[in-house]
């Protein structure tokens, strides 16, 4: 398989780079085209990772939209193909129903283009990943009734891969958590009773990649006129863009959402990787290489949960004069969660990288202690109550030693996803 530590999806902002669309890299997708014999019909780019371009693509056989993931073509990639719907198909084969939160294989087959062979992995389609939901929301935190929705959907998804799968996803973060819809109606084929595309536009020569980046220019082109405009505007008015506008309401969005992309999960019994998860996200015990399972996991949940609730990153930790990345890493944690206990600091193959024999960090002095819970209030001016009960449901699931956090099943049953 091949494994990448900090995975990174597509944004909205940036394309998937021409230049991989050659020998061994990206199929070059044209609306219409058709794929599996004709059963699939490709509508739109829907979004690129490092491993593939993932397109909207209409089934004529169950007249259904789905998302259709086509991987680069090369050994290494096609590898990387086959474990992932090897995991998909053991997740897709244990849940019948589809209600446990992952996202669903429908097909998978191969697809020869002039670039090679390329993997192609048929999902149900999803909608927008909860960064852009948080995004979207300006990077306010959301209200704490919606991010105890969202983290149910996802605790029943890790309650269903570790509890009866034994599969660990091993890079959960907010790009890979998908709502079941889009956020914006009109861009749900569904909703927007979109007609699909059978045959190709007329007059439509040019290749995906081509129109894409057409496309793309076109648009920049347009978002640099509008905010030109925009500026002229608020100088005007006196006021700066952000303070005038307000929060979008979330009101009336569907936040049922899935966990996606399990092209890095593994069997908990034979971990692969050394290094997982994106680095925001990884557990203390991936980062001083002490060994890994199911708690990893809890690990970067309770992170996703915190960044849902403020809006921001728990830990966005960066190498500085005389210390790593891991090690600022490391002293972010202390600073908000405590002291390390000496138990775990020694445990891992790096810890006497970073720690002395006292258990304190070597290269990282005078950490300024506080505490989750006076974090949430001086800083992003929780109540006092809020602040206590969200901080009592994640410390658990944040402790240092992986084998005392709770699992998900055990998290599903806290109080604090059932206050009102
Ligand atoms: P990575 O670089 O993260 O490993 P990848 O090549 O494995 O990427 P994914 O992360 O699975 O690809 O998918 C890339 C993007 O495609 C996602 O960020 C998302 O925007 C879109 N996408 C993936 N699956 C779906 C789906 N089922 N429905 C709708 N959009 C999807
Ligand atoms: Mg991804």
């Amino acid at each position: 398989m091949a494994t990448c530590s900090s995975s990174s999806s597509g944004s909205e902002e940036e394309d998937e780079g021409f230049d991989s669309y050659r020998k061994g890299g990206y199929h070059a997708v044209r609306i219409a085209d058709s794929f599996a014999g004709g059963r699939y019909i490709a509508q739109k780019k829907l979004g690129w990772g490092q491993f593939s371009t993932v397109w909207l693509a209409y089934d004529t056989q169950s007249s259904k939209y789905v998302a259709l993931k086509i991987q680069k073509s090369a050994p290494e990639f096609a590898q990387a193909a086959a474990h992932e719907i090897e995991v998909l198909s053991a997740i897709a084969n244990g849940d019948p129903s589809n209600e446990k939160s992952v996202v669903r294989l429908v097909d998978h087959f191969k697809h020869v283009g002039p670039n090679g062979q390329h993997p192609c992995m048929v999902l149900e389609f999803l909608g927008d990943s909860l960064l852009r939901l948080v995004k979207y929301n300006r990077y306010k935190g959301l209200e704490l009734n919606k991010v105890r929705e969202i983290c149910r959907c996802i605790l029943v998804a890790l309650d269903y891969i570790h509890g009866e799968l034994g599969i660990l996803h091993t890079d959960l973060k907010l790009e890979n958590i998908l709502l079941c819809s889009t956020i914006n109606p009109s861009k749900d084929p569904v909703r927007s009773g979109m007609t699909p595309i059978l045959e190709r536009p007329e007059g439509s020569g040019l290749s995906g990649a081509t129109s894409n980046i057409i496309e793309k220019k076109l648009k920049q082109r347009a978002r640099r006129a509008v905010a030109r405009i925009s500026e002229k505007r608020s100088t005007m008015e006196g006021v700066t863009h952000a303070s005038a506008k307000p929060a979008r309401c979330l009101d009336g969005i569907d936040l049922r959402c899935k966990v996606v992309d399990f092209g890095n999960a593994c069997w908990a019994k034979s971990p692969i990787a050394e290094e997982i998860q994106t680095r925001q996200y990884r557990a203390p015990e991936v980062i001083l290489q002490a060994g890994y399972s199911y708690p990893a996991d809890m690990w970067s949940f309770a992170c996703i949960a915190f960044e849902l609730a403020t809006g921001e990153m728990m830990f966005t930790p960066k190498g500085g004069e005389g210390f790593s990345e891991d090690e600022d890493h490391l002293a972010l944690m202390m600073e908000v969660l405590g002291k390390m206990p000496r138990k775990v600091a020694s445990s891992g193959v790096r810890s006497k990288d970073y720690f002395n024999r006292y258990g304190d960090l070597k290269r990282i002095r005078r950490l300024k202690y506080s505490s989750l819970d006076r974090l949430l209030v001086d800083k992003y001016k929780f109540s006092d109550t809020d602040a206590r009960e969200l901080a009592a449901f994640l410390c658990p699931i944040l402790d240092f030693e992986p084998e005392k956090r709770p699992s998900a099943r055990k998290c599903l049953q806290d109080p604090w996803l059932n206050i009102k």
